[in-house]
């Protein structure tokens, strides 16, 4: 009787407890979830939309400080001087809709030493994401003090900042400012190394070269593809993918021999054009172009495409890896469902699950998708057109610069290894 009476005290102490439990259960595994990503991927529409350009201009204010988005890659719409030492700043998407990137960069300085206030603001469709760096000369870039800034919430209508303003100029910028120069020079670097030479493979809207270049002394019987920059303000999936080619075209033993049994093609900055106009997220056709990998209507994709179409056609080898790189809210990668099988079947699991491993404490979200049909992004052109085990390798907006730096490097060393 005793016995039965202890047990049924346990029943109804667990009873009591349980929708405790299942909260902190519940809680646990919410905390623990990693972020799941986009959504399915919509075919959309990918003609030319209208687009509507800054005026490039110096805003001048009452008080004598003054703002300026007369560079390449700078993006600020207007400025309202609130008070002595308020303004007010509107910061506006290239068109709409659009996918949240509200991408600024913009220059100050003013008569003589002052300090300001600075109100983001983004209309009717935007929200502040970018955590400000601010530089002196536009070249180097810090992020700004955590004690300078306000910013409330996950997707905050406004935020403020504080800066000095002087006589010297002050850039400040939602990410380091990569500009088509910055990609020039570092393709210049490139070039020096016999075994590198570029190739132009169409022009963009504006007239920019897009450009790939050939990295490798092999027969173009296995070749790679990477591509970055399809989204102007995805500077840390650029920086991942420096690190990443930069690893590749080293002078060790294993980088030669890889060298000399594959070329790898690649293509830096994919829009260009979006880049230097400061976009948010599209070319000046108002297009994303990571949504026109089906349509090809846009000048980037086409060039990409009929390039590598005709690199398989005119030498009879195959593309069996490709990478493009972005950047979101934080590390992921996009990977096609595991079930189907490319020309290298394994590769892109194998790859990402080693190269993790060497990088402590760091586990890779890792998001195949759940469709076996095509889609209308790179990754997917890539895997289902040519066969490439394919991925799009996205880097979170804040992931600290030396782990990118890691990232990339490690997953061009497991490459080398595997396909040694
Ligand atoms: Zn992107």
């Amino acid at each position: 009787m005793k016995a039965i009476r202890i047990q049924m005290n346990a029943i109804f102490i667990r009873m009591k407890l349980a929708p405790l439990v299942f909260l902190i259960l519940l809680f646990a595994c919410k905390s623990s979830q990693q972020w799941e990503g986009q959504g399915p991927i919509q075919v959309v529409a990918t003609e030319n939309k209208e687009v509507s350009f800054q005026e490039k201009q110096v805003f001048r204010t009452p008080s004598g400080v003054h703002f300026s988005n007369d560079f390449e890659g700078a993006r600020l719409n207007g400025v309202e001087q609130v008070n002595d030492t308020l303004f007010r700043l509107e910061i506006l998407p290239e068109n709409t809709p659009i996918n949240p990137s509200p991408w600024y960069a913009f220059k100050l300085w003013s008569e003589g030493p002052k300090n300001l206030w600075l109100e983001f603001t983004y209309g009717e469709t935007g929200f502040h994401r970018y955590y400000p760096k601010v530089s002196q000369d536009g070249i180097e870039f810090y992020l700004v003090d955590s004690l300078d800034f306000i910013s409330e919430g996950e997707r905050p209508k406004t935020a403020m900042l504080k800066v000095k303003s002087g006589t010297d100029t002050l850039w400040v910028a939602a990410q380091d400012l990569v500009g088509t120069h910055d990609v020039e020079a570092w393709k210049d670097e490139l070039e020096k190394l016999s075994f590198v030479s570029t190739q132009v493979i169409g022009k963009s809207t504006q007239g920019r070269n897009l450009e790939v270049l050939k990295i490798g002394r092999a027969e173009d019987k296995e070749m790679l593809m990477v591509i970055s920059q399809q989204h102007p303000p995805e500077v840390t999936g650029y920086l991942a993918m420096k690190a990443f080619v930069e690893t590749i075209i080293e002078d060790s033993p294993e980088a030669e021999k890889f060298r000399s049994k594959y070329n790898l093609y690649l293509m830096p900055q994919m829009n260009p054009d979006g880049v230097a106009n400061g976009h948010w997220r599209h070319n000046v056709g108002g297009v994303d172009t990571n949504r026109d990998w089906v349509n090809l209507n846009q000048p980037e994709v086409q060039a990409l495409t009929r390039f590598m179409e005709s690199k398989v056609e005119e030498t009879g080898g195959q593309f069996i890896f490709a990478a493009d790189f972005h950047s979101t809210w934080e590390d992921i990668f996009y990977t096609i469902n595991e079930d189907l099988k490319g020309n290298r079947p394994g590769l892109i699991p194998k790859l990402i699950k080693r190269s993790s491993k060497k990088i402590p404490d760091y586990v890779p979200n890792i998001r195949p998708t759940e469709t076996n049909q095509r889609s209308v992004t790179s990754n997917s052109y890539f895997f289902f057109v040519h066969g490439a085990e394919s991925m799009t390798f996205e880097v979170g907006d804040n992931t600290p610069r030396d782990l990118i730096r890691q990232k990339g490097e490690s997953t061009a060393r497991t490459l080398m290894k595997i396909l040694k």
